[in-house]
């Protein structure tokens, strides 16, 4: 099955790490290598190596690269069915560019002003530094509801709890210890603002698929185990592609 294709690259790696390719304490070949050799993006080595780091037979030490634990595979049956990330983050791209343009058509004036509401939450929400997300969130739940169908906000919301319930994505969050990326997406939600402020659905729908994308492509970038942490700021960090 397609949408699986991350846990079948994380059995071969188990059968590797079975077969002891590499010692216990060793480090793991970079991504990119391994992407290479078994012929997948580095979004699914990513993934699967994800899976492998919550079974407990990786360790991701920051800034340095992925290591073997001591220990054999076992069965986990009680991980709960999982979301691959990205995966999640395409969908979201899909339909979240569709609900923009939807929303550009029929958004009340009310609306818009809830809109600017949400943003100005969001500067704060960064400004504070205390993690919360509550503008980031509000300001997307509030293009589902702009396109009055309820349908589409039902859709809209079982994709934002899919993604809070991913063990795989809260693993991949744990990795990330810079946040000036969110200064770059609170630039886009303004972007995609403007255009429903026009009630330009192409507008709409352009700039929530170019959010969307680089929201993927930065967590892609930034939970890269062989990335130095920016504290030194690398400004070219973001503009980097993988
Ligand atoms: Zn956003």
């Amino acid at each position: 099955m397609r949408g699986r294709k991350y846990l079948s690259v994380a059995q071969t790696l188990r059968d590797m790490l079975v077969a002891q390719r590499w010692d216990v304490g060793e480090r793991l070949p970079a991504e990119r290598a391994l992407s290479e050799e078994l012929g997948v993006p580095r979004a699914t080595i990513r993934e699967a190596l994800i899976v492998l780091e919550v079974e407990g037979l990786l360790e991701v030490r920051h800034a340095s690269g992925i290591y073997v634990c001591d220990g054999m595979p076992t069965a986990r049956p009680d991980l709960p069915v999982d979301m691959s990330p990205f995966e999640l983050l395409r969908a979201r791209q899909v339909l979240e560019s569709a609900i923009a343009s939807a929303a550009a058509l029929n958004v009340s004036d009310e609306q818009i002003d809830d809109m600017r509401q949400a943003l100005d939450q969001e500067e704060r929400d960064i400004s504070d530094r205390r993690g919360s997300y509550e503008g980031d969130k509000r300001f997307h739940a509030l293009l589902a509801e702009a396109t009055q169908n309820d349908a589409l906000i039902a859709t809209m919301e079982q994709l934002w709890s899919l993604r809070l319930a991913s063990a795989l994505w809260n693993q991949l969050h744990s990795r990330i210890f810079d946040d000036d990326y969110r200064r770059s997406w609170a630039a886009d939600h303004h972007e995609i603002l403007a255009a429903i402020e026009a009630r330009d659905p192409e507008s709409a729908r352009a700039a929530t698929w170019r959010h969307l994308g680089n929201v993927s492509r930065t967590l892609l970038i930034l939970s890269d185990p062989d990335v130095i942490p920016p504290s030194d700021k690398q400004p070219d960090l973001l503009a980097r592609t993988q």
